[in-house]
């Protein structure tokens, strides 16, 4: 027992029974009983039974100041004895949303000076989804309804959100994608090339934008959306020719650009955006995630000034949630950003923490398991291979090797995730260069251990 009245196993045995977990197979994990997690600090969660794990994954990807921070909490208490609620709908707002839109605004480069808040990321790309139909229509263009996405993003698990992303596992089940969404292919050149550079394949594959707009009629065509790095799809780096070709087609075509910055967002590449970072000038630009480090949940839509005044025009958008807005964490979204920014924490990962996070990532790269070891800013991606020369993935099914390695990481200390066979992690944006050693230590020994067991279990055979 470490802080709650009930044992490990009296926890597991309610969770088990009542608590339907998000992307879970529910029958794998109640025979073996869910991991709790009771508390945090710094970059460190503490379970149930009192092990200390290096939370290498910031959460999901939201943690970008750490946990522990009082000011965060003591913001929350604040506004809720003040005003724990009120809503934004008919035409009332509250210091809170007003301040925070200013705020997001001052941040968001070139003119996304306006916000539209949700609760989530994937209600945010909810909202991207009916409004840039709206525009159009409010634009005299009903018929542009189509939004072009990309195979393997994420962009949620919302109708609209799911629909957007482009995942076959969520495809798959619930009817998705809803129609008038189309996908195109991702510039992942690790595992869908072989005979092309890296800068060929980055513009071969910006330009399949172009060709869907041509192929689908561009006064069709509402939007193109997409992350720029993907995050959940295996931490997907575009090669540098890829976004300044994208832009380039979203300038000379009647089409909106979407980017959502859930993850890229709030510091994570060692710019306030991944916009930032690729020189891109979004019309509409998704947050949530590390706009409060997950402390509350927030998200929105930073559109910019053409896109706000096209809204304008076009009378009620009779769209919105109860909790868009919300004062508490609308407040708290304001310290998280306060304290990002007068900490410095952000030009600090650029100067410091990602440059030496890269370094020493790369050094993985040397392992019998890693076919690539990638990074950028706080974030980084290793490929596991049974043949790394070849780059060949595994004949076992996808994914076996990559639950072994985040099984061997959860038992010595690290939370690393796995998105098929490639083992990932998005720290904390506070890391120390001393916390990312013991990260790449814990991971070089999981890698060991995966290996022997990958060997043990006749796993290194290639497809
Ligand atoms: C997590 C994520 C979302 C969805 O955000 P939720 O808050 O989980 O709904 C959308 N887009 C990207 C890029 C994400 O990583």
């Amino acid at each position: 027992m470490a802080d709650n009245h009930l044992s490990t196993a009296e926890m597991q045995a309610l969770d088990a029974a009542h608590h339907l977990h998000p992307f879970t197979d529910s029958a794998a994990l109640n025979k073996k009983g869910a991991r709790i997690i009771t508390r945090a600090e710094g970059v460190y969660l503490t379970d149930s039974e009192g092990q200390t794990l290096l939370d290498g994954m910031s959460g999901l990807w939201c943690v970008n100041i750490g946990y522990g921070r009082a000011e965060l909490a003591e913001a929350a208490k604040r506004q809720m004895l003040q005003l724990p609620y009120y809503n934004t709908f008919f035409q009332t707002s509250h210091p809170p949303v007003l301040e925070l839109a200013a705020r997001i605004a001052e941040l968001t480069p070139g003119d996304l000076d306006h916000v539209f808040f949700a609760g989530s990321g994937s209600e945010a790309n909810d909202t991207n989804l009916r409004m840039v139909r709206h525009y159009w229509a409010s634009m005299g263009k009903p018929e542009k309804t189509y939004v072009i996405a990309r195979k393997n993003a994420y962009h949620g698990s919302t109708m609209g959100g799911g629909s957007l992303g482009g995942m076959a596992g969520i495809h798959a089940q619930g009817g998705l994608p809803i129609p008038g969404i189309v996908h195109i292919n991702q510039p992942h050149w690790y595992a869908e090339v072989d005979d092309l550079t890296p800068e060929e394949f980055g513009l071969q594959r910006a330009r399949e934008l172009e060709a869907e707009i041509d192929r689908l009629g561009e006064h069709r065509v509402a939007a193109f959306i997409a992350e720029p790095i993907q995050g959940a799809g295996g931490v997907i780096i575009p090669p540098t020719t890829y976004w300044p070709e994208i832009q380039r087609i979203c300038d000379e075509r009647e089409i909106l650009l979407i980017v959502d910055e859930v993850i890229t967002g709030f510091g994570r590449t060692g710019k306030w955006f991944g916009s930032e970072y690729y020189g891109l000038r979004p019309d509409i630009l998704t947050i949530a995630k590390g706009l409060s480090s997950g402390y509350l949940p927030i998200g929105g839509s930073v559109v910019n000034n053409k896109v706000a005044e096209g809204l304008a025009a076009g009378g009620e958008f009779a769209h919105g949630y109860t909790f868009s807005g919300h004062p508490v964490a609308a407040a708290v979204a304001l310290e998280n950003l306060r304290i990002l920014d007068e900490e410095g924490i952000v030009p600090k990962v650029e100067a410091e923490t990602a440059p030496y996070l890269a370094k020493r990532w790369a050094e993985l790269g040397d392992h019998p398991l890693v076919g690539e070891a990638r990074s950028l800013g706080m974030l980084g991606a290793l490929e596991l291979s049974p043949d790394k020369a070849n780059r060949f993935k595994f004949a076992a099914d996808e994914g076996t090797v990559g639950y072994l390695g985040r099984e061997n990481a959860f038992a010595n200390g690290l939370v690393m995730r796995h998105v098929g066979d490639k083992m990932i992690i998005a720290p904390p944006l506070v890391i120390t260069p001393s916390e990312i050693d013991e990260l790449v230590e814990k991971a070089a020994l999981v890698l060991d251990l995966t290996l022997a067991q990958a060997k043990d279990q006749g796993l290194m055979v290639a497809a």
